[in-house]
């Protein structure tokens, strides 16, 4: 069975289905990319998978590494180890970044039966894997996401990304309103968090994410279906294409 493996899922949000028979299966180390036009259902995957309340499964079945993901509340989901990047672009003018990510991951050590981190360890992990990131200690401090461009608002998800170590990331339009400066500083730093171990979705609606972040596998979803599945040439097809074929305009 694949890491992440999603099956006829059926899903709708307000009596209105929006999820229709989707199948996906993504294996360790891979990087999945998908496509497609506007209100096919990409953010509303996400969302189920990440296990938001309003979102009702009707049929089919979710797993991640064996786990049965549609069973198991959302921070349930997350200590499993599925990771939705940019759920939180909201600021939290109170909250210094590094408080925030201190109880992001001891919320998830809890929730697997793991005692939280004393202050000095993870003071050192976050500091070594900020580091590695090229995020200052300022922003650390900083209010969640308060007076954050753009690019750091990303920046600050890849942090939590890397210090909840998720099995599968869903990265959700990480690349709306980003300049190609702030484009690249994301691409490196999800492309650093690459691993034989780790899976990824990259969701999105243009092809330029994927010149940085090259996906092994890309799909085409239309109507709450994966209905065209391809490598990552299939992303520059579509590129030159548009969503025509789709009923939808090149954008
Ligand atoms: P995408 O991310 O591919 O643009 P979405 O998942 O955001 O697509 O939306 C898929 C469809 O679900 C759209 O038709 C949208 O109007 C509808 N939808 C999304 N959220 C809601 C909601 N809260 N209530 C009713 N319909 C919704
Ligand atoms: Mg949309
Ligand atoms: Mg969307």
């Amino acid at each position: 069975m694949a890491l992440l493996e999603i099956n006829n899922l059926h899903a709708s949000i307000e009596d209105k289905e929006i999820l229709k028979g989707l199948s996906l299966s993504v294996n360790a180390g891979e990087v999945h990319a998908i496509m497609g036009p506007n209100g096919s259902g990409k953010s509303t995957l996400s969302y189920v998978l990440s296990g938001k309340p309003d979102y009702e499964v009707t049929e089919g079945t979710a797993t991640l590494d064996g786990v049965d993901l549609l069973e198991l509340e959302a921070d349930a989901r997350a200590a499993a180890g599925l990771f939705l990047a940019f759920q939180y672009p909201v600021e939290v003018p109170g909250v210094a970044t590094m408080t925030f990510l201190r109880t992001a991951l001891n919320a998830q050590r809890r929730a697997r039966g793991e005692d939280e981190l004393s202050t000095p360890d993870f003071l050192r992990i976050v500091k070594e894997k900020a580091a590695h990131l090229g995020i200052s200690q300022d922003m650390l401090r900083r209010g969640v996401n308060v007076g954050f461009s753009g690019g750091e608002k990303k920046r600050n998800e890849i942090l939590q990304m890397a210090l909840l170590e998720p099995k599968v990331a869903i990265l959700d339009e990480t690349d709306s309103g980003l300049d190609i400066d702030a484009l690249k500083i994301v691409s490196e730093g999800v492309n650093s968090l690459r691993s034989k171990d780790r899976a990824m979705v990259v969701i999105t609606h243009y092809q330029r994410l994927l010149d940085h972040i090259v996906p092994d596998f890309v799909h085409v979803m239309h109507k709450g279906r994966i209905v065209r599945s391809g490598g990552k040439e299939l992303a520059l097809e579509l590129e030159a294409s548009g969503y025509a074929a789709y009923g939808q305009d090149a954008a």
